[in-house]
């Protein structure tokens, strides 16, 4: 017997990670590129056609149904990927096209925030919503908006970035050019840029003093914070204040479920969830009061990238 299964890729700047996955999530082998050995996208894409193929092979009885993938800056209407900045590929980059030249199965391209709200929905905590947000909380805050059953991806194909609304205007420089972005507070970096203004403006003892700045990771500040540092207490209930204010937003915009919090910040668990429900519920408009649930991922970590880029493809076989 035959059974299909789905390559999941995860383009990041530094690695690229791959999988078969099959019809109920299970990840039945994968395997890592490092992205930045491959600056021509042409040795990229045979490089992971290879790998793909190779997979494939030392599992006999799988057929390929579909390559699902997640990189920065992807166009999901074109199956490109288009002014990365943090990949050696420059302009616009039809990936799509070039994967299909060489296998010939479905493609399909998204962001990884877009491909882990896939994931949610097709294998993890969203399965029967129909509305929800998957925000991802890492170095940046990505998101993937989930509208009566439909990732939203817009007129441009780069729809949800909630993580480039302003939340402070004129506040903390962003990446992107501007000030003030969701993203600058409510990720992990942002978290590490709070303790840091936080260190100078506060005069008490703080194990975090110790550490160099750019040493300075959220999980030592998640850890500082459950062992009552003054410091990480401060900047933790900040954070989720923020976060809080950026979530409210999105729910007055789209009315999900269920928000859910992904990777980095997230892993801080209750420290975060607890004060970030309360804030959202003392300061959301009162008709949404008591309607949406905030919610950690219900899928594993470390398979999450693979399997939202794999879930891309399920979903449109379904
Ligand atoms: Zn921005």
């Amino acid at each position: 017997m035959i059974t299909d299964v789905v390559a999941g890729v995860d383009i990041g700047g530094t690695n690229t990670v791959y999988g078969l996955v099959d019809k109920k999530g299970k990840v039945i082998s994968e395997g890592k590129l490092r992205t930045t050995d491959y600056p021509k996208i042409g040795n990229f894409v045979t490089a992971l056609v290879e790998a793909i193929n190779k997979l494939l092979s030392r599992k006999p009885g799988y057929r390929l149904a579909g390559v699902g993938i997640g990189a920065p800056n992807a166009n999901y209407h074109k199956g490109t990927i288009e002014l990365a900045p943090n990949l050696a590929w420059k302009g616009i980059v039809p990936l799509a096209d070039l994967i299909r030249k060489k296998i010939d199965v479905p493609v399909v391209l998204t962001n990884d925030a877009n491909a882990a709200a896939m994931g949610e929905m097709i294998f993890g905590g969203a399965k029967k919503m129909k509305n929800f947000i998957v925000l991802t909380l890492g170095t940046g805050l990505g998101s993937g908006i989930v509208i009566n059953g439909q990732l939203v991806y817009g007129h441009t194909g780069f729809a949800g970035e909630l993580g480039h609304t302003i939340i402070v205007p004129g506040g903390r420089d962003c990446g992107c050019g501007r000030q003030g972005c969701f993203e600058t507070y409510a990720s992990a970096s942002g978290l590490v840029k709070t303790v840091l203004y936080l260190l100078s403006e506060m005069r008490d003892e703080s194990i975090l003093r110790r550490i160099p700045p750019e040493k300075l990771t959220s999980k030592m500040i998640a850890d500082a914070a459950a062992k009552k540092d003054p410091v990480a207490v401060e900047a933790m209930e900040y954070t989720a204040e923020h976060l809080g204010f950026g979530i409210i937003n999105a729910i007055v915009f789209s009315s999900p479920e269920a928000v859910f919090l992904f990777g980095g910040l997230a892993n801080a668990g209750d420290m975060l969830f607890v004060p970030v429900r309360k804030y959202v519920e003392e300061n959301v408009q009162p008709i949404f009061r008591g309607t949406v649930k905030i919610l950690p991922s219900g899928i594993a970590e470390s398979n999450a990238a693979v399997l939202g880029a794999a879930a891309l493809i399920w979903n449109e076989q379904n």
